[in-house]
């Protein structure tokens, strides 16, 4: 049973029927899921959600696909930790990490919109799929399209991070290297998408792909015990996950899962690739598009496909948005894993460095609840670290050259 009613232009409002379409034909706005919230208000509880499966799809009624899902079993639900120490550090009552750095199975958020996108792409009998990435996608698509026994083409920016081009390599998708950035990358995308007709997970299959992100929020939620925290920071790339926490929160809300509350959503972006932070904090109504120039890559779109929604539900909330610097993204990373153990890649160092932030300028109030988002794992971006973390010390295998070290440390 499916309570998605079809696709919907955010722009004009026109509706569509469920296909492998992601542009209104009369205004080029975006295509959106929208689904029968007055019959889903009958069926949806959260007694029935809490006897599910620990994965996405306990919010099965609230993704976008009409059949039992084929993959993605393992997907999501991953912890939220209340963060004590952080708190302490930063000198905020109520901080929680939601932490995507161990999602199964390839430790990044983008686990959860491939496993829609794929689970659609087999009800629409595509037998080959394909993306554009900044790295996480390309190790999701990858990963997940193996399982779904699914023909794969990849195409990234060639200069990504080693770990983010082996963990695509591995599981034998045909992987393309572009010499150029993501926006290069998802050019040309658009044009093969057009001629080949394959499931792209980010162009035709985009509409029902960017649902996935909903159960980040969804989890968020649930796992808070039916409360919405008043502070969320979201990393932002194209801005879909930003539109789509906001999405969860509006449904669960109208569906009566959890209380209104005023939440307020913030973006972070690193300062090397800003369009729409820069458009927030200078009061645009439109972002300008940039050259990416960061060490968080998986977050460098320089023209975001979702950039003026993201503007907007920032606005709507009444959040902001704010960059942090290379150095102030390392210095993130480390914040992050010095207090709570976590190991988050360049784009969690943004989150954390821009968390930072806000709450030292007073934006972020210290006494209410807020949700830190870590999207992505750091043994996939290690580069940046190689010069600025200690090396080991380094000593032959005897007890006196320990013991001269140990008192050396000691000191
Ligand atoms: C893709 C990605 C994001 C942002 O995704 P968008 O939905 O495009 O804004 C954030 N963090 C990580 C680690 C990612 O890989
Ligand atoms: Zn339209």
């Amino acid at each position: 049973m499916s309570y998605v009613k079809g696709l919907k232009c955010r722009e004009c409002g026109r509706e569509y029927p469920k296909e492998p379409i992601h542009v209104c034909e009369f205004c080029f706005g975006p295509l959106e899921v929208s689904y029968d919230y007055d019959e889903l208000k009958n069926v949806i509880s959260r007694e029935a959600i809490q006897k599910r499966e620990h994965n996405i799809w306990r919010y099965r009624e609230l993704l976008p696909i009409d059949n039992p899902p084929s993959v993605g079993f393992h997907v999501g639900f991953t912890p939220l930790l209340k963060a004590n120490n952080l708190a302490r550090t930063l000198g905020v009552r109520e901080i929680y990490i939601k932490n995507d750095s161990v999602c199964y199975p390839t430790l990044s958020f983008k686990d959860r919109v491939v496993s829609v996108a794929l689970s659609k792409a087999k009800e629409f009998g595509f037998k080959t799929v394909a993306c554009a990435s900044t790295g996480n996608l390309a190790n999701a698509v990858s990963a997940l399209s193996s399982l779904g026994k699914l023909e794969t083409y990849i195409f990234i920016p060639r200069d990504l991070e080693q770990a983010k081009i082996i963990g695509t390599s591995v599981y034998g998708a045909n992987l393309i290297g572009i010499n150029g950035n993501y926006d290069d990358v998802n050019r040309l995308c658009s044009e093969i998408a057009g001629k080949f007709g394959w499931g792209f997970v980010n162009i035709n299959m985009r509409p029902y792909y960017a649902e996935g992100s909903k159960t980040f929020g969804f989890e968020i939620m649930e796992q808070l015990g039916w409360r919405v925290p008043k502070h969320i920071v979201i990393p932002m790339a194209s801005g879909s996950l930003l539109t789509k926490i906001w999405k969860s929160i509006k449904e669960f809300e109208r569906l009566g899962l959890v209380d209104r509350t005023e939440t307020k959503i913030y973006g972070a972006q690193a300062k090397g690739c800003s369009p729409i932070t820069t458009a927030v904090k200078n009061g645009w109504e439109i972002f300008k598009p940039v050259k990416p120039d960061t060490i968080a890559k998986s977050l460098a779109i320089g023209n975001p496909a979702d950039g003026f929604y993201a503007m907007c539900v920032i606005r709507e909330s009444g959040g902001f948005s704010e960059d942090a610097t290379d150095k102030e993204i390392v210095e993130g990373m480390k914040l992050l894993a010095e207090t709570e153990g976590i190991f988050t890649e360049t784009a969690g160092g943004v989150t954390m460095a821009v968390t930072k932030k806000l709450i030292n300028q007073g934006v972020i109030p210290r006494d209410e609840s807020i949700v830190v988002s870590i999207t992505g794992n750091g043994l996939k971006t290690q580069e940046p670290l190689v010069d600025r973390v200690a090396k080991p010390h380094l000593i032959q295998a005897k007890l006196e050259e320990f013991e001269e070290l140990y008192n050396r440390i000691k000191s």
